[in-house]
């Protein structure tokens, strides 16, 4: 694997800040040993995005496993996201500083919001607005927002969002929300890319990523970061964090790009952003 392409592959937001194009996820990584190793692990192979959010609970010790790297802190990239509990203007304020203190950083590369409150989120916008105006947060965005969302958020934002982070995979491609989000400017990102671990079931996949020497998880990776996606895939494992960033030395054709297209049936593995209660 070529550690210089996954750390020098970025894709420039509105404010022309450029965001690196594959990230480690760590959701459902536990706090201390097992998400330092894992962020260091992906750091010392190129990595240099790192997304979290406060519901992960796990912020301190990626703080302490970005502390220790080595790597120069601005060829990082970390995001991480204001919980659901704590939408409001004052409150997301509160939970930014209590993330940056956890994550021993004097300033976030990327906050959002995790998921679009009724009837909060406006507010919640506002504080991120501002922290970025005051130089806390290089740059902004929203996550689980689908086209009703944003347009809402737009209709008073000062500064639309730099990213939208979905889930998004073969099985679920929501073509309206990505057209959405390109007609605004807004980069899409994509979470569970490798469908929590399920592509590997995918005969689609597993037939195109033999004719590579390439995994079904790889395969799906590249199609994503083919239609400039930034991809998040989460694991706890050295071979696979090295398995998912090793994407660069292939290029899928148009063919088997529309053989993944015809994957499309719109099932989520996680909840719907409509529709959602917590
Ligand atoms: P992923 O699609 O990244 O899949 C992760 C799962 O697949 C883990 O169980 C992992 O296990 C396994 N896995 C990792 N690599 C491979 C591989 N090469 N082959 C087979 N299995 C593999 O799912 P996530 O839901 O974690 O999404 C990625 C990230 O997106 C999250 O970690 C989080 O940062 C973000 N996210 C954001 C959400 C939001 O609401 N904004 C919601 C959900 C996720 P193991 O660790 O044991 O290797």
């Amino acid at each position: 694997m070529s550690k210089t392409e996954i750390s020098t592959n970025t894709i420039t937001l509105a404010n022309g800040v450029r965001m690196p194009r594959v990230g480690l996820g760590t959701w459902r990584t536990s706090e201390g040993d097992e998400v330092k190793n894992s962020v260091q692990i992906a750091l010392s192979n190129g990595y240099r995005l790192i997304d979290t959010a406060t519901i992960y609970g796990n912020e301190s010790g990626i703080g302490e496993a970005l502390k220790s790297s080595g790597v120069p802190r601005e060829e990082i990239f970390v995001t991480t996201k204001v919980w659901n509990s704590d939408h409001g203007y004052t409150e997301t304020k509160k939970a930014f500083d209590l993330s940056a203190r956890k994550l021993q950083l004097d300033y976030i590369d990327h906050y959002m919001i995790h998921w679009p409150v009724h009837g909060k989120f406006i507010d919640t916008w506002k504080a991120i607005e501002d922290l970025y105006d005051a130089g806390k947060v290089r740059t902004i965005g929203v996550s689980n927002f689908l086209p009703d969302h944003l347009e809402e958020l737009a209709a008073s934002a000062r500064i639309l969002p730099m990213v939208n982070q979905v889930e998004f995979h073969p099985y679920l491609q929501s073509p309206d929300l990505i057209a959405a989000c390109a007609e605004m400017g807004i980069v899409v990102e994509a979470w569970s890319p490798i469908m929590q671990g399920k592509v590997t079931q995918v005969p689609e996949l597993q037939e195109i990523g033999k004719r590579y020497g390439k995994t079904p998880a790889q395969v799906s990776l590249r199609w994503i970061f083919q239609k400039n996606i930034v991809i998040i895939p989460k694991s706890i494992r050295k071979s696979r964090i090295l398995e998912n960033a090793d994407i660069f030395d292939f290029e899928l054709t148009e063919e088997e790009t529309a053989r993944i297209d015809a994957l499309d049936r719109g099932q989520r593995f996680g909840p719907d952003p409509g529709n959602f209660d917590f």
